[in-house]
Parts: structure tokens; C-alpha cells; sequence
């Protein structure tokens, strides 16, 4: 039976990240159930995301010395947000600098940059792990079947829904769940701005569109018991009597959003099962962005790890604090972005507000 220092569950922008960053000392595993090998022939977003990279995630990657290709990228790049409040009956625009990517071929540009000395093992599912004492046993599933690794720490990096979280720690505290569904239309227009849509009568959070090549997406978050789909069909509605054309979805895409409200719902593991990413609970309770939360969780991690492996979980706890004040902030920000009566006095300022020929 293989054995290693560290085991990482998911590809995604922390697993590949903190991959990337650890050791040549250890010995490493990274496995996720998608194909991610090639980013330049991977074509197709499977990973319920709108794609952009936010300037949060963009500080970072420059951090780590790196830019993104050209073949990840996508049309048209937006230069801004169009606000539209149903709630006030405003609409804005505001000026906002993303990057619109391909996330699909993103995360295999991320994994591409993994150095070769880390063992990947891709279309694989991690599906358990036993506490052997010293060791972990990993059970993961390949095409060929079941396998058993072992592992002195095992890292969950896989996402809003972690298995390895929901594992480990059954009964911590969670953050509040919203069930998101993405649909994918066919368009000939040209829609060059990001849209954030508010309506309390659909979401406290909020709802998005923006566009890839020839397709329009629109997306919302829901509370999870709140009737997602239901809300959803209200949103679709209420956007094409704005003239946005949404027949025939093309596809529709779905998941869970694990919004922090408090800090004590940032599970970042202990000594033998670590956390990151979203798996963590690290993800912007105010705009859903979450990819700069998963390269500054693993960039931590990473260092924790490499600095002094016996003891990387206090470390690790230590390094993320301003993360966590950043969920803090971010949470504040909230309070004035949801609640109806704040964001009309914001939106009817014209604060940073700019004119826009449509
Ligand atoms: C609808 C929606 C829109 C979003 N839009 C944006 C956006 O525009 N910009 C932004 O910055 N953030 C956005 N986010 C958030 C962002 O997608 C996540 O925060 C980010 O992907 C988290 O990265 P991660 O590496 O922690 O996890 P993920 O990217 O979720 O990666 C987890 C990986 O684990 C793998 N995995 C999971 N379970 C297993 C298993 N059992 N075995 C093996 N592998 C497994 C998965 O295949 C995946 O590759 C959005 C989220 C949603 C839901």
C-alpha cells in the first residue's frame, strides 16, 4: 500500500495551489474525480461557477508570480457591473475590473503548473478515510476499482459539499447553506457588463448573469429551503420582462453555496485532517467570490506545512486569522449591499456610479 506525507482531495484553484507549493521533502498525492490534464483541449465548464476572476484573485496570482494564459480567457472581458434592484426599482452601473475565464480550463491550467514530483491521480474519488493512529487509510476509487493509500495528513480540498469535512467533522458548526442553479442561453446579443441582480422576493443573497462567448448565463442562490427552483423560474421570468431572452436553456448546472455569517463556521481542520478552500467554509458571504479564498488558504496551508510539519495545524489557524477578518469585513459590507433601504440611499447617490450608452 502507498504511502504518503500528504494527501489532498480536489484539484480545484486550493488542491492544485497547495499542491504546487508544498515541499519537494514530502510526498504528495493529489486526487479529483474530474480529468483535468490538458487544459488546452478542455472545453467545457462542469463546475457550477461564473468565472470571473475578481481583483482579490487577481492580487494573488500575481503574488505567486503568475498570469493567466490566453487560452483560458473567454468573451467579452467586462468593465462593469450593471446593479439592477427590483426591490428599489434602480438600476446602475458601476465600474469593476474581472477577468472573464473558462473555469473548467482555469483549474487545468493550475494543475498543468504542478511540479512533477507530486503524484496526481485524476478521474479518481476519494471515498473515506479510517484513523489508523500515526497513519490515515484512504479509501479512493478509481476505473479500475478500489484502492487504499495511506497518509500522515489528509487535506480536504474538495469544495462547498466536502466529503472529507462532512467525514471529519460531522457535528461543527456549518455555514448557511443556499442551493445555486446556473442556466446556460444561447445568445446573439452582446451583454458586456456582469450583472447583479437583487430581489428579496427571490433571494436574501443575490442573483448574476454574464456572458461567454455566445452564451448568457444566469445564476442565483437561494436559502436552501426556500424553494430553489421555484425562485429561480420567478428570477428567469422577472429578467426576460426586462428583454433578456432566456428560452430553451442550452444546460443547467447546480450546487451548494456554504455562506460564512460567523467565524466560528471556518473549519480549518486539526492535526491529522486539514482544510481548505471552500471546504474550509472560506468563500465571500457577500459576492460569492471564492477563488481568492482558495489560493490564500492553500498559499498558508502550504507554508505551515512546509515550515514545520509536526505543528502546521497552529500555524495554519495563526496565518488564516486575516483571512477570517476578511469574512468579517466581508460579512459588514453585507449589511449595507442586503438590506433594501442601505442600498437605495447608495444606489440613488450615484456614488461611483457611471453613465452607460446600451
Ligand atoms: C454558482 C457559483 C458561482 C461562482 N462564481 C464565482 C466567480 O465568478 N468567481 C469566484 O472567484 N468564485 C466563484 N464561485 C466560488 C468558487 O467557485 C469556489 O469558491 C472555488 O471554486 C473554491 O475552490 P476550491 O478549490 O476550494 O474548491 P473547488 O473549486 O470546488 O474544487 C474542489 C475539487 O474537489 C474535487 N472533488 C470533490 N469531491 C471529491 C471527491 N470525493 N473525490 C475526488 N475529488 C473530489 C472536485 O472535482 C473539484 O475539482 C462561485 C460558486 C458558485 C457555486
Amino acid at each position: 500500500m502507498n504511502e504518503y506525507d500528504v494527501t489532498i482531495i480536489g484539484a480545484g484553484p486550493a488542491g492544485s495551489t497547495l499542491a504546487r507549493l508544498l515541499s519537494e521533502k514530502y510526498k504528495v498525492l493529489l486526487v479529483d474525480k474530474r480529468s483535468l490534464e490538458d487544459f488546452e483541449s478542455t472545453n467545457s465548464c462542469e463546475k457550477c461557477c461564473g468565472g470571473l476572476l475578481a481583483p482579490d484573485a487577481q492580487k494573488v496570482l500575481a503574488k505567486l508570480g503568475l498570469g493567466v494564459p490566453k487560452e483560458v480567457l473567454t468573451g467579452p472581458q467586462p468593465f462593469t457591473v450593471k446593479t439592477i434592484d427590483f426591490d428599489n426599482d434602480l438600476e446602475r452601473f458601476y465600474q469593476r475590473h474581472y477577468i472573464n475565464i473558462d473555469r473548467e480550463r482555469f483549474d487545468s491550467w493550475l494543475v498543468s503548473l504542478i511540479p512533477s514530483h507530486v503524484q496526481c491521480r485524476f478521474s479518481c474519488h476519494y471515498h473515506s478515510f479510517e484513523d489508523e493512529g500515526d497513519l490515515l487509510k484512504l479509501r479512493l476509487r478509481n476505473g479500475d476499482g478500489e484502492f487504499l493509500v495511506k497518509t500522515k495528513v489528509l487535506v480536504g480540498a474538495d469544495g462547498a459539499i466536502s466529503r472529507v469535512r462532512n467525514q471529519a467533522f460531522a457535528s461543527a458548526p456549518q455555514p448557511e447553506k443556499y442551493g445555486s442553479i446556473q442556466e446556460w442561453f444561447h445568445t446573439d446579443s452582446k451583454v458586456p457588463y456582469f450583472m447583479s441582480i437583487f430581489d428579496q422576493s427571490i433571494t436574501d443573497f443575490y442573483s448574476w448573469a454574464i456572458q461567454k462567448e455566445n452564451m448568457l448565463i444566469l445564476g442565483t442562490a437561494v436559502p436552501a429551503e426556500n424553494g430553489v427552483k421555484e425562485k429561480f423560474e420567478k428570477l428567469k421570468l422577472k429578467m426576460k420582462e426586462k428583454g433578456y431572452n432566456l428560452s430553451a436553456p442550452f444546460k443547467r448546472r447546480g450546487t451548494l453555496i456554504f455562506r460564512p455569517t460567523k467565524t466560528n463556521q471556518i473549519n480549518l481542520g486539526n492535526s491529522k485532517v486539514a482544510l481548505v478552500g471552500e471546504a474550509a467554509g472560506f468563500i465571500s458571504p457577500s459576492s460569492a467570490e471564492g477563488i481568492s479564498y482558495a489560493l490564500r488558504s492553500a498559499i498558508s496551508l502550504a507554508e505551515s506545512l512546509n515550515s514545520d510539519f509536526d505543528n502546521f495545524s497552529k500555524l495554519y489557524k495563526r496565518r488564516s486569522k486575516s483571512l477570517k477578518r476578511n469574512i468579517v469585513l466581508k460579512n459588514l459590507k453585507s449589511i449595507v449591499m442586503y438590506t433594501p433601504f442601505l442600498r437605495k440611499l447608495v444606489m440613488k447617490s450615484r456614488y461611483l456610479a457611471m453613465e452607460v450608452s446600451e
